[in-house]
């Protein structure tokens, strides 16, 4: 049986010792929970939560990191510094970061051969627009974002790439992709992705959806052949609506 891979991105919110208190609610909640679990709290939480964390089943992610390694880079946290705190993996190209802080395809291409490089799990975010999907350039768009990303990723480091499918009109405003159409647009990544590393990789590729998943919608979307986890934002704050999320089946 596969085992999905549900992430929490808790965004800017929470101080350290309500991240911490969340932290140690979902350490007990998901003790036995089978899937693959992450959380993304705030940089300013990250040591105190790694403390919590230590040894569970529940992993710790960034949700951003710089371009370089180190040096002049004022505001910048560093790959080695996330590495330091024990961070295991990095969301990457959210559409936050994207749409209100202009990264681009570029940008976040280096930031994800740099996590690799370091050992850090890779999420990268994909997702269009509603003008875009309106405009019928989904594929153009969610395909570019896609090859862009991965450029120079070499086939034996992608099995530690996960891409989250957020369709950007979908994220905060709780409308939810349909299952079908959500799946679809995890068949077409899985396609892109077949034609740049062949199908054992595409096969094994682990797509997440993103965008007002909740515990009422979160088995439908995993049901999906294409959909093997979900990243979650809103529901994630709180450890009563995340909690069943992770535990959907
Ligand atoms: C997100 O920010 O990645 C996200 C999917 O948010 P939400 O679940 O709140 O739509």
């Amino acid at each position: 049986m596969r085992s999905y891979y549900i992430a929490g991105n808790w965004k800017m919110h929470k101080t350290v010792a309500e991240s911490v208190a969340l932290a140690t609610e979902l350490k007990d909640k998901l003790a036995s929970c089978g899937e693959k679990v992450l959380i993304a709290p705030a940089f300013t939480a990250l040591s105190a939560v790694a403390v919590v964390v230590k040894g569970t089943n529940i992993m710790l992610g960034a949700q951003n990191m710089g371009p370089e390694e180190q040096g002049a880079h004022t505001g910048e946290v560093s790959v080695l510094m996330l590495k330091d705190l024990g961070v295991r993996a990095v969301i990457l190209g959210h559409s936050e970061r994207r749409h209100s802080y202009f990264e681009t395809d570029e940008l976040v291409n280096r930031k994800l051969l740099l996590a690799l490089k370091h050992g850090i799990e890779p999420i990268l975010c994909v997702g269009e627009t509603l003008e875009e999907r309106e405009g019928n350039r989904l594929e153009e768009v969610v395909g570019t974002q896609v090859r862009k990303g991965l450029t120079g990723v070499a086939a034996v480091e992608l099995a530690k790439v996960t891409i989250a499918y957020e369709p950007v009109w979908a994220i905060g405003t709780g409308k939810t992709a349909t299952p079908e159409d959500a799946d679809a647009v995890h068949a077409f990544i899985r396609k892109e992705v077949k034609a740049l590393y062949g199908e054992a990789a595409a096969k094994s590729l682990c797509i997440q959806y993103g965008g007002s998943v909740k515990a009422d919608n979160a088995a439908q979307l995993m049901a999906k052949p294409n959909i093997d986890g979900a990243l979650v934002g809103g529901a994630s704050l709180k450890a009563e609506t995340f909690v069943p999320i992770a535990r959907f089946r």
